[in-house]
Formats: C-alpha cells, structure tokens, sequence
C-alpha cells in the first residue's frame, strides 16, 4: 500500500516568510493549578526542546469566570524576562478580541488598547501573530482590519490571523484588510471533523493560510473517550497507533497533519512528558486506507 507524502518538520507560516515548527503548542491551560513562572519555564522548555517552536496563546488565557484574564500571557512574560535568549527561538502568537463579560470587543479603542496589553503582559516589543480570537459581529470589518493594520504598520505586530470565523467572515476581512491574512485558526480534531466539509480548509488551502488546529484531542475527549462515536475514532486511531507503535495522541496529531492543507495541531497538554511525545507525530505515515478509516469512525457512517 503506497505512502502518503511525508510531515515536513517545519512549514511556512502563511505567506510570510516565518518558518515555523509542524506542532504548535498551546497555552490556554497554562495558568491553571498555581503554575508558577518557574513551572511555566520548564514546559516551554520541553516544548521548544522537542522542537516545537510556535507558540500560542491569548490574553483570555487564565480568566476562569471571574479573574485571571491575561494570567497565561503575564507568566510566559516572566519566562521570558528571566531568560531573553528564549525569544529569538520562538514564534509567538497570541489573540485578542474577547472582553469578559462583554463578550466580544473589536472596536478601535478597545482592540488598540488589547495590543499594547498583550505587547506589556508579554514583555515584548512584537508579537509575531496576532489572532483576533472570535469575531466581533458589531465591529465592521473594515474598522477591524485599519487597527490590525495600523499595528503592523507601528511594528507591534508581524503578522496577522483570525480563530473561529466563517469563510465568509475570514473573506471579508481579508477584503478589507493591507496584509494578506496567514493563519486561521478552528477546532479541528478527529472528533471534530466540520471544517474537513465545510470549505474552511479549502479556502485556507486558496489563500495561503496555515490552518492551526486547536483541541486537536478535542480538549482531552480523545483519550478519556465516554461515548459511542468517540470510543470508535480512539479505536481506529489505535490500530494505527499500535502499528507505528506510538500513542493514540500522537497518532491524532499525525491524521491532522496529513491533510494537504498542512494543519499545524495546537498541543494542549501542560505535562512535559507528553509535549515532548507529541513531536514523534512528524515521523509517522499514513496510507489513504487507514487515513480515510480514521474519518469514517468520525463521521460514523460510511463514505458515500
Ligand atoms: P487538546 O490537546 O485537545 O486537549 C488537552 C487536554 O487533554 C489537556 O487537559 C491534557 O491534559 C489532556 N490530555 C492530553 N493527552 C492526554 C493523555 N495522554 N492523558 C490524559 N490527558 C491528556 O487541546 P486543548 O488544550 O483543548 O487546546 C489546545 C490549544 O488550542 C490551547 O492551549 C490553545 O492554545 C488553543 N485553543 C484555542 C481556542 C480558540 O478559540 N482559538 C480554543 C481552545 C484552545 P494534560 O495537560 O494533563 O496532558
């Protein structure tokens, strides 16, 4: 049974000339359980030690209801502080947009003011992609895009991508926008197939965007699996995985990866010994067989 082609270990981001790793990992949890910047150093350690050198996380990271808005990207600013050599290693990428209990707020002031909070929680002076985390449907877009422009313009951004927008919505702003868009960013994972038919990674693949898949194990659904549908996409992963001899995680990141749009999956995990397992993803090959059985378990019926 022939191969499909290899996972490069690095791919372009977008249209830009950054080079990023083919695994992202991901901050969003990054601020739970009282992890301290010296707990946060050593995970980002492990992550860019297994080569994993894009890094994402948003100013919501850490708010859990109530406080804790902008915790994940003030901790990785300690870490950054205390060891500046970490910052050339790595593409950061973090998001902004989201204002609890607003919920959303992409108007001019707001998302101006969101950037230049991002750049000082972070302690940097450029943020290297900069993702309006959901759309912010009474902003219009043309407004949205000046700011974002605007700040690559200032060099407080490099590059530009949105989360969770419609194709019509990731258009439209790019419409409107000077600097062509590079990421986009929804959940995708072998529980989470929608974006597969839905024409999201079809225009990504059109426009240049890498597509960043976040959830990738569908929040950890994957591998504690509790119903029908989940426990048969684990099993069709496990036969996999037990062949390439990895485990079911390593196996999911490696169905994403192989899809032609080149989907980087956003690891989720804070253990260091599974962010360093992950990066086992790039070496494993699929066949169109066991590829195609993988989302035949997700979609729970067969393929017409
Ligand atoms: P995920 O990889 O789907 O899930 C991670 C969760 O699964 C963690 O709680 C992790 O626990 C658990 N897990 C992983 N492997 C495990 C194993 N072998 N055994 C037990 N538990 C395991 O990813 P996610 O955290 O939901 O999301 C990943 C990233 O996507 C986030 O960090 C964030 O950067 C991004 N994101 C973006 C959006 C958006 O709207 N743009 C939304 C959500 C997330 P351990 O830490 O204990 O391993």
């Amino acid at each position: 049974m022939s191969l499909m082609p290899a996972i490069p270990p690095t791919r372009t981001l977008g249209s830009s000339d950054i080079v990023i790793s083919s695994l992202a990992w991901g901050m969003w949890r990054l601020a739970e359980d009282g992890r301290t910047a010296a707990n946060a150093a050593r995970l980002l350690h492990c992550a860019l030690d297994a080569g994993i050198t894009l890094l994402d996380t948003a100013d919501i990271y850490g708010f859990d209801g109530s406080g804790g808005f902008g915790d994940a990207e003030a901790l990785l600013g300690e870490v950054l502080t205390a060891e500046p050599g970490l910052r050339g290693r790595m593409v950061l990428a973090t998001k902004g947009g989201i204002m609890p209990p607003l919920p959303y707020d992409q108007s001019p002031d707001y998302l101006r003011s969101a950037i230049e909070a991002s750049l000082r929680r972070l302690q940097v002076d450029t943020i290297d992609l900069y993702h309006i985390h959901r759309p912010d449907i009474l902003t219009h877009p043309q407004e949205v895009a000046r700011t974002l422009d605007d700040a690559v313009a200032a060099g407080k951004i490099r590059t530009l991508g949105v989360s969770n927008f419609t194709t019509a919505q990731i258009d439209t702003l790019q419409y409107f926008l000077g600097h062509g868009l590079v990421s986009t960013q929804p959940e995708i994972s072998p529980l989470r197939i929608t974006c597969l038919a839905n024409g999201e990674l079809d225009q990504a693949m059109r426009m240049g965007l890498t597509p960043l898949a976040w959830s990738p194990l569908g929040g950890g659904r994957l591998v504690h699996a509790e119903n029908e549908r989940d426990r048969a996409v684990a099993n069709a992963l496990d036969r996999i995985a037990e062949e390439a001899e990895v485990s079911r995680s390593v196996a999911a990141y490696s169905w994403l990866m192989a899809h032609p749009a080149g989907i980087v999956p956003i690891i989720g995990s804070q253990n260091p010994d599974r962010i360093a397992e992950a990066a086992q993803a790039t070496a494993m090959r699929w066949t169109r067989q066991d590829w195609y059985a993988v989302l035949v378990a997700a979609r729970g019926e067969r393929l017409p």
